[in-house]
C-alpha cells in the first residue's frame, strides 16, 4: 500500500469500484470512463507505479493479471479485445499504480494515438 494511492484504495474497498474480479492478489474493476463498451482494469494489489518499476519477482504475477483479465473478458462477452499498459505521462499513464487496461466490443484502430 501506498500512501494516497487511489488504485490502492480501490483494491482495498476503501473508494468504491464496480468490481468484476478479487483474489488475494489481484483486482479487477470496471473503468470509471470507459473507452469501449468493455473496459476494466486489472491491476495487482501489491503497490507496484507502472511497468518500469516490475521486479523479477512480479513476472508470474503479470502472468496471472493475464490470464484473469482473460477470463474476465470472456465472462463479460468478449472474445477480441485490446490490451494496454501505459507508462509514463508521456504514454498517458495518469494513475502510478500499474494497471492492465482491457477494451472490447468495438473494433479497434492502429495505430493507437
Ligand atoms: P491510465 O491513464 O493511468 O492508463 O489509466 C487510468 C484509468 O483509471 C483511466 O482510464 C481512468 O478513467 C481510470 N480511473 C481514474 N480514476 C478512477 C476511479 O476513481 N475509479 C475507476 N473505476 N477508474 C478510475
Ligand atoms: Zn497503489
Amino acid at each position: 500500500m501506498s500512501d494516497n494511492c487511489l488504485f490502492c484504495k480501490i483494491s482495498k474497498g476503501e473508494i468504491p469500484s464496480d468490481k468484476l474480479y478479487e483474489d488475494d492478489e489481484i483486482f479487477v474493476f470496471r473503468d470509471i470512463a470507459p473507452q469501449a463498451p468493455v473496459h476494466f482494469l486489472v491491476i495487482p494489489k501489491k503497490h507496484i507505479s507502472g511497468p518500469s518499476a516490475l521486479a523479477p519477482q512480479d513476472e508470474q504475477l503479470i502472468g496471472r493479471m493475464m490470464r484473469v483479465g482473460n477470463e474476465v473478458a470472456k465472462r463479460e462477452g468478449v472474445e477480441q479485445y485490446r490490451v494496454v499498459f501505459n507508462n509514463g505521462e508521456q504514454a498517458g499513464q495518469t494513475v502510478f499504480h500499474i494497471h492492465m487496461h482491457i477494451f472490447g466490443g468495438r473494433s479497434m484502430t492502429w495505430p493507437p494515438g
